[in-house]
């Protein structure tokens, strides 16, 4: 073993290659799934090493936990809805917070181990880190699942009340930093189990999908100190990796919304809900309602039609039946392409990932600021069960809570056609005026039994 311990560090190397070139091919639709596969080799290299590594009276122990994850891991993989997945990354996320008290607690208890005060440090903030990873995790799984309400959690005294118990946490780690006290460390974790709950209780629904961003920044930040905690170089590096790519995520996500990382986590977003079918002032607004027969007539007659999806489409499981008329559209000589808004959906690329799935053609699917600029010339708009990512409101309104937020301009072509179950309100609440144009239409139905019926509609009829 000590032999192999001088090349575990050369593996390390290799794997953490794999890991940087993984990241590299997951940006990008047609290499994602090699980049996949170099981030399989890359931790079955990390695993085996560290494997060969561990002292023996361990083996049978990581053996018997690396088995039980491997049965709950691939039994979860395969049963996890798309629509689920946000709330599925979230716990996972927890489990590594958790993973990082445990092994701190650990270290801090071993009668062994001499902790000098960089070591000390290392304990320290990766417990403090892990441990509000772990409850925040919990809580944005709740609500994301909805098992938690999703309504945030308000009043003056909030603010005060994060404020004690940041400072009483760190108070207590640095005291134990100072003197070595167990209890001082063991306080300091369980006060900071608790900010995890008083820091994402007070945020809404609508700014969760930057929460499990961030919270897989902070889930990487406290692997990287169990790295430093374990002196294992893999580790470090991968948690670096993902505490870096997480960040980067959160830091695009909330220019997507046009808002500040702090504006989202202090400011309260995601917290008004407008009733749907009204205008605010108690006043009906009229909409116009079509069958999918109509629209099927339009589009087939139409020169360009794009196609917005949103998390309806994931919700109906839609995505086949949408390609399916995107293709009869294109073989009546329609122009057919896809608008797809960053946060559509229920996590960050939910909808590349639905027309992926389905096989439609990478050309054809537009990012937002590729295809703002088009809409105004655009004959037809199919809006599938989206509704946040095409609300004018963002733009127009001043006072609307998403104002500032970019959107998919839909309301600036010819004519608009979305389909939804009923007039309710989408993720963050609002009611969306688009639905109340002249030039829109609504086509209720599920999405998937909307689809089939306009692909029947279209090849009965068109140019
Ligand atoms: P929205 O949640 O705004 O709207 C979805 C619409 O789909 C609803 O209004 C609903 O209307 C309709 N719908 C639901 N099921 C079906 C169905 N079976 N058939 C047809 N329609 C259906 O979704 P968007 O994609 O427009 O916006 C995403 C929202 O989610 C944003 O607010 C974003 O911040 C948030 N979010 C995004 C995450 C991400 O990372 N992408 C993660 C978490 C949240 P009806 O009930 O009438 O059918």
């Amino acid at each position: 073993m000590e032999n192999f311990a001088q090349y575990a560090d050369w593996a390390y190397l290799v794997g953490a290659i794999l890991f940087i070139v993984t990241l590299r091919g997951l940006s990008g639709p047609k290499t994602a799934i090699m980049g996949n596969r170099y981030g399989m080799f890359g931790m079955a290299l990390a695993i085996l090493t560290t494997f060969f590594l561990a002292p023996s009276p361990a083996l049978g122990l990581i053996i018997g936990a690396m088995a039980l994850g491997a049965v709950i891991g691939i039994k979860r993989a395969r049963s996890v809805p798309m629509t689920q997945m946000p709330e599925t990354v979230a716990m996972m996320h927890s489990l590594v917070g958790l993973a990082a008290v445990l092994i701190a607690i650990a270290a801090v208890f071993n009668p062994h181990a001499h902790h000098d005060s960089l070591h000390r440090f290392e304990l320290f903030v990766g417990c403090f880190v892990g441990a509000v990873t772990f409850t925040a995790s919990v809580i944005a799984w709740g609500k994301l699942s909805a098992k938690l309400g999703a309504k945030p959690l308000k009043g003056v005294w909030v603010k005060p009340v994060q404020a004690t118990l940041f400072l009483a946490m760190v108070g207590f780690g640095v005291h134990y930093f100072m003197t070595e006290s167990i209890e001082s460390f063991l306080i300091m974790t369980a006060i900071a189990l608790v900010f995890g709950y008083f820091w994402i209780a007070p945020i809404g629904g609508g700014d969760m999908p930057v929460v499990v961003s961030l919270l897989n920044s902070l889930s990487g930040w406290a692997a990287a100190g169990i790295g430093f905690t374990l002196n294992n170089s893999m580790l470090i590096i991968a948690g670096s990796l993902v505490g870096s790519s997480g960040a980067i995520l959160s830091y695009i996500m909330c220019n997507a919304m046009n808002r500040s990382l702090l504006n989202v986590l202090f400011g309260g977003f995601g917290t008004a809900a407008a009733a749907a079918g009204g205008d605010g002032d108690g006043k009906e607004k009229n909409y116009k309602s079509g069958s999918a027969e109509d629209a099927a007539f339009m589009m087939a007659n139409a020169d360009s039609v794009v196609i917005v999806p949103g998390y309806g489409l994931a919700q109906a499981r839609a995505q086949n039946a949408v390609k399916e008329l995107a293709t009869v559209l294109k073989e009546q000589g329609v122009t057919v392409r896809y608008a797809i808004h960053p946060v559509a959906g229920r996590m960050p690329g939910h909808m590349n990932v639905l027309l992926a799935e389905a096989d439609v053609p990478y050309e054809d699917v537009c990012e937002m600021d590729e295809i703002n600029s088009d809409f105004a010339s655009t004959d037809v708009v199919l809006v599938i069960g989206a509704n946040d990512v095409v609300n004018p409101a963002a733009k127009d309104d001043p006072s609307s809570p998403i104002y500032g937020m970019p959107i998919l301009e839909a309301h600036r072509a010819r004519t608009v056609m979305i389909i939804k179950r009923s007039m309710a309100t989408g993720y963050a609440g609002l009611d969306n005026d688009l639905f109340y144009l002249d030039k829109s239409m609504m086509v209720f139905g599920d999405a998937k039994k909307v689809l089939e019926e306009m692909v029947k509609g279209v090849t009965g009829g068109g140019h």
